[in-house]
């Protein structure tokens, strides 16, 4: 082909391409952003709350949410937990939305999908840099697949929980894809994902054996630390009872949280219960965000 041919085919070939593309692409933020999205909630039995050692009448309010959060950094973005339902099978539901018992205690209703949301704020998952869950449990994992092409966060021991044999808690084709991802191990306390102090993953292990919580410092809102599965209910953290006999070290599990206590004591950091239902009902959602 000759040169101007070329440049010619190149040309068609890309309006061609953007006549395709379904949504704009999000440019970089000049200020870090934190998207919280609707990744569905989990109706919870009487059974079920009392595994956190709370009962229905302390907590009130026994749903839980389940988010999903995307964090728009000038330097790249992080994805952190991806939802209960992949998003193939909400497509597939009715309105009324796709249904999955996590386990007899936990049924999740789940009505929109994670991309459907991300790409109305110009992101697709294939864009995403870094990938990064709070734990692997079912509730958290579902659409890793769709990720399977960022740079994956991960500490080492959640990684080896995750391809465990037999291993109930983990739901392996929620992310089977992400066996060959690009990976980097975690394993000191805190990692710095954009090298600049503004999203931190902090250690935080017991729930899972590489439970971790992100903590961001916002220009405006300030510091926030999501949480994970560190506590479920908001009284729990009140009441310094025993954390639930099914975690994956009670022991590791009552030590992290001393911890974390002590951190946000130390920083001021607020802490956001990944699965505190009124929270969550006061939180900006997509496509508002913090910054
Ligand atoms: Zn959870």
């Amino acid at each position: 082909m000759r040169k101007s041919a070329l440049v010619l085919f190149i040309a068609v070939a890309g309006a061609a391409l953007a006549a395709q593309a379904p949504a704009p692409k999000a440019t970089p933020p000049r200020a870090m952003r934190l998207y919280v999205l609707d990744c569905g909630l989990l109706n919870i039995s009487r059974e079920g709350v009392e595994r956190y050692h709370v009962t229905t009448a302390e907590v009130g309010e026994t749903r839980m949410p389940v988010p999903c959060f995307l964090v728009a950094h000038p330097k790249g973005t992080l994805m952190w937990d991806v939802g209960v339902i992949p998003d193939d099978d909400v497509e597939k539901a009715a309105a009324s939305g796709a249904r999955y018992d996590v386990n007899p205690t936990a049924a999740a209703v789940v009505t929109r999908t994670l991309r459907s949301q991300l790409a109305a704020i110009g992101y697709r998952p294939a864009d995403v840099t870094y990938i990064a869950i709070s734990h692997a449990h079912k509730d958290h994992t579902a659409n890793l697949n769709q990720f399977a092409g960022a740079t994956w966060l991960t500490p080492r021991a959640e990684r080896e929980f995750m391809w465990k044999p037999n291993n109930e808690r983990v739901e392996p084709r929620f992310f089977s894809a992400l066996e060959k991802s690009k990976w980097v191990p975690l394993d000191k306390d805190e990692y710095d994902v954009f090298g600049d102090g503004t999203a931190v993953i902090k250690a935080a292990p017991g729930h899972t054996p590489g439970h971790q919580v992100l903590v961001l410092s916002l220009a405006k809102t300030g510091k926030v630390m999501i949480a994970g599965d560190l506590y479920h209910y908001p009284p729990e953290r009140g009441f310094h009872r025993a954390p639930p006999d099914n975690e994956f070290s009670v022991q590791q599990s009552a030590a992290s949280r001393a911890r974390i206590e002590d951190y946000l004591k130390a920083t001021k950091a607020a802490i956001w219960i990944e699965h505190e239902w009124a929270a969550n009902a006061k939180l900006k959602k997509s496509p508002q965000y913090y910054e």
